[in-house]
């Protein structure tokens, strides 16, 4: 039962600004929850040189089509030059191309199947969704940024959680009161540190340097065909160059602390070595990644969460950081505001864990995975010969690419067959169908996403609920039971209707589906009741529970 909260500052605190935390700051904000988010950063998203993620993937862009953001970011990436995705791996700029990634990330190496999603893969810099997130946020009246405040410390209670703050410019201090804390607050997260959760794996397993650089000589001499990255395979450089193609990064894997030195004092000679000749270069900012292979033990501690990197750690291979992230933001916002809000029960927010902490520690271990297959690998001794024996190796070295890395690129199995187990996933006995990293296929097994199809008003994604349960029914079907159900129980719930042809991949005539895109059940006749109460964290046998009455929320 939720406590009555009468001197709350907010429903829920949020620490970190980063993709993650205004995610779950905007989707919360949306659902009428109060929110206070309290950034370490100083300078906003726009002041940081060091460019990070620049891809969101499709699963991620279905959430910020949920959270009303598609349009823009489409809009956003319609006028940058970002279109091509593919991924060539060559001896240099100037060099040979061994073999290339055609149309990479979770597209399908084999012929594109239509459907799959009314969204897409999409080259756009971390730093441009922050900024659009918090433009959207600041239409909000029941969200605060707080700029440059640091969480230093919480008391995790059983009624609510209480933060100190400090103004990182003002030296002001505060303390705070929420029924929730999320930990958004990155790798080095202060929450999850204070919140008593260790990390399972190994830390520092490379040290990694980024050269973040513009070059119009190199852009000239560059002779290959476009590409979203170039790996440069060649016994003396051992990394990767991408970017916005504004500026371009150039990332040298597991540099020793002396090589890093030398790259810091003259970073030249490696920049040539990607051009394949000397050419005219103005550095921008060098900086350096640790690789990490690291999931929390826990995503919760009371009532306290974990987020994003603040839960999960690994190498940006196959870029699926804040990705994953936006995954947890997706799962874990509606919980929360269906909790906050009274149509969920507690019990609701175990199910963030075991469904997310899974799916983290798969990434982890794909990402570092693919991390150990460093381009060096396939720098053979006659690479660079220009005689037959250099056609033989660069020939070998392009066929054990091929082999070897494409899961990296190719994760559309990955990415959209994420399945949950959970208390809150009512199972019906069906193996798991999406196991594999490449291949993807679709399912409505409780669980699982819910398969695109169009529905008479256009994508079925958008008319799920994003404030309740949704029935879908398979073809014109009597749901007024399931009405009646809801109704009982204080469920929201929206009824859509699939065409019938969808019974061949839905698999029954009725599948209920969270504000989060996943399965919760399906089946071919009314949900038993307890069922339905389960899909939600509510008692089986248990009463309506009314909303809790906030002391800063505008509970609709
Ligand atoms: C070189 C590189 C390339 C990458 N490429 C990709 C890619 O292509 N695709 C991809 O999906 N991911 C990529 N990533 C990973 C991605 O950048 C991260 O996963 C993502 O930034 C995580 O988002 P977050 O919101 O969890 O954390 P962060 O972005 O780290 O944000 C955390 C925020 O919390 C704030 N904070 C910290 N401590 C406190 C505190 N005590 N109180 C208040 N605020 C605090 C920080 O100031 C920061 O604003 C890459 C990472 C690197 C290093």
């Amino acid at each position: 039962m939720l406590q009555k909260f009468s001197s709350l500052d907010a429903d829920v605190i949020i620490a970190g600004a980063g993709p993650v935390g205004l995610a779950l700051a905007l989707d919360l904000g949306r659902q009428g929850v109060s929110v206070i988010v309290l950034d370490a950063e100083t300078g906003g998203p726009d002041a940081r040189p060091n460019k990070r993620a620049n891809a969101i993937n499709t699963r991620a862009m279905e959430y910020m089509r949920r959270l009303g953001l598609s349009p823009q970011i489409h809009a956003f990436v319609a006028s940058e030059p970002y279109l091509v995705r593919d991924v060539a791996f060559v001896t240099s700029l100037t060099g040979h191309e061994l073999t290339r990634f055609v149309d990479a990330f979770e597209s399908s190496p084999e012929p594109p199947e239509s459907g799959l999603s009314p969204e897409e893969y999409l080259r756009i810099d971390q730093d441009d969704i922050a900024i659009m997130l918090r433009r959207e946020i600041g239409r909000l009246g029941n969200v605060t940024i707080r700029e440059a405040w640091r969480l230093d410390g919480l008391t995790n209670g059983d009624a609510s959680v209480t933060v100190e703050a400090q103004g990182i410019l003002s030296g002001e201090r505060a303390s705070l009161r929420a029924a929730y804390l999320i930990g958004a607050d990155g790798g080095a997260s202060t929450v999850r540190r204070q919140a008593g959760i260790g990390f399972d794996g190994e830390g520092g397993r490379g040290n990694n340097v980024n050269i973040t650089f513009v070059s119009p000589e190199i852009d000239a001499a560059n002779r290959h065909p476009e590409a979203a990255m170039f790996w440069i395979v060649n016994p003396r450089l051992n990394g990767f160059a991408g970017g916005n193609f504004r500026t371009w990064r150039l990332t040298l894997f597991a540099v020793s602390e002396e090589d890093e030195a030398q790259v810091r004092a003259n970073p030249q000679p490696h920049i040539d070595e990607l051009a394949g000749r000397p050419v005219a270069a103005e550095v921008v900012s060098i900086d350096r990644w640790t690789a990490h292979h690291l999931v929390a033990r826990n995503y919760r501690a009371g009532r306290v969460f974990i987020a994003g990197d603040a839960a999960h750690l690994h190498p940006p291979t196959g870029g699926l950081g804040m990705n994953t992230g936006l995954g947890d933001a997706s799962n874990l916002g509606w919980k929360l505001g269906a909790v906050i809000r009274g149509w969920a029960g507690p019990a609701l927010l175990d199910s963030y864990d075991a469904e997310r902490r899974p799916h983290g520690a798969r990434v982890v271990a794909q990402s570092n995975h693919q991390y150990n297959l460093r381009p060096v690998r396939y720098a053979a001794e006659d690479l660079l010969d220009r005689g037959p024996a250099g056609i033989a190796a660069r020939a070998e070295a392009g066929r054990r690419i091929r082999d070897e890395k494409g899961t990296e690129f190719f994760s559309r199995g990955l990415v959209l067959g994420q399945t949950y187990r959970s208390d809150a996933i009512i199972g019906d006995g069906t193996a798991l169908v999406n196991s594999e990293v490449i291949i993807y296929t679709p399912t409505a097994q409780p669980g699982a996403r819910l398969p695109h199809c169009a529905i008479a008003s256009g994508s079925i994604y958008d008319a799920i609920s994003t404030d309740g349960l949704t029935l879908v029914t398979v073809g014109r079907q009597d749901s007024g039971a399931f009405a009646a159900l809801a109704r009982d129980a204080g469920i929201p719930l929206k009824i859509i209707e699939a065409a019938p042809e969808m019974a061949v991949v839905y698999g029954a005539r009725f599948v209920l589906v969270r504000p989060d895109g996943h399965v919760a059940w399906r089946g071919d006749a009314v949900i038993a009741a307890a069922d339905l109460r389960r899909t939600v964290g509510r008692d089986p046998g248990g009463s309506v529970q009314p909303a809790p009455v906030s002391g800063s929320a505008s509970h609709e």
